[in-house]
């Protein structure tokens, strides 16, 4: 229960989904969190500060950051976009970019000089499966962002291994969350079968169901604490075996 006491913590998209149920466990092991989701709303009832935050706006960025100097940082935020090379515009491309690996750039450069004053810190960056682990079907822009999370992640790990910064980057199989049901129910009306597009999002899964939340968020705290002081720059698989096989 005091995995995480005395660090300071900030969570982007801690609304929902995988955020929140991190959110849940660094207060549970004592973290000094700010939670923070574009939609304030959704951060209600968690028993941390909250505030709304942004990631694609760095000027709210750098004053949520500079005022917090976390040196614990678990860059959440990311979109889904459903289709091949051939189904995305230049602008789902710029969106997926600008959101699921610009904001980490965004929130790194920000925290990073915080980090450098305290000696050192965590960064955990999220990543997927669906990078440059595995290719999925449909997931064009996406998969090639989080390949992206990857590199990024390697390379602030190498920049500030010597100062006591670790930056790892998760990469989950198939998490259940209100983003992944609205995944599942568009699916279903494309198949003309809600039953069929779950079927096809859990028969993926070797284990034959996908993760939980919670699931994940144990990985992002082990991540957090210093149980993992001797892991940086690397893409950590979480899958439920879909690309160990
Ligand atoms: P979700 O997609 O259901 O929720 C996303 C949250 O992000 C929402 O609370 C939303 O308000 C917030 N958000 C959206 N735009 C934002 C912005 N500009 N600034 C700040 N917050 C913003 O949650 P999830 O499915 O747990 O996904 C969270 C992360 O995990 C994403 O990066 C996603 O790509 C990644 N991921 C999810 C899965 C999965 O199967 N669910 C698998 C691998 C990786």
């Amino acid at each position: 229960t005091d995995r995480l006491k005395g660090k300071r913590a900030l969570i982007t998209a801690a609304g929902q989904g995988i955020g929140r149920a991190t959110a849940e466990m660094f207060i549970a092991e004592g973290a000094e969190l700010v939670a923070t989701d574009l939609n304030a709303d959704l951060l209600d009832g968690l028993d941390c500060e909250t505030a709304a935050l942004d990631v694609r706006n760095d000027a709210q960025v750098r004053e949520i950051i500079d005022r917090v100097r976390p040196t614990v940082l678990f860059n959440c935020a990311g979109f889904v976009h459903h289709g091949t090379a051939l189904d995305a515009s230049d602008d789902d491309w710029a969106f997926g970019f600008d959101l699921n690996v610009h904001a980490m750039f965004r929130t790194i450069r920000a925290a990073l000089p915080h980090m450098l004053a305290a000696g050192g810190g965590s960064i955990i960056n999220m990543s997927s499966a669906c990078s440059s682990v595995i290719g999925a079907p449909n997931r064009f822009v996406y998969g090639t962002t989080k390949a992206a999370v990857i590199g990024l992640t390697k390379s602030v790990a190498v920049d500030y291994i010597k100062q006591g910064i670790r930056c790892n980057a998760i990469c989950p199989g198939t998490v259940e969350s209100p983003s992944w049901h609205d995944r599942v129910k568009a699916l279903g009306e494309e198949m003309g079968s809600y039953d069929k597009a779950l079927e096809a999002f859990v028969s993926r899964q070797p284990m034959g169901r996908v993760a939980t939340a919670k699931e994940i968020a144990a990985l992002v705290t082990y991540l957090a604490s210093d149980e993992s002081a001797f892991t940086t720059g690397h893409p950590h698989i979480i899958d439920g075996g879909w690309s160990g096989q």
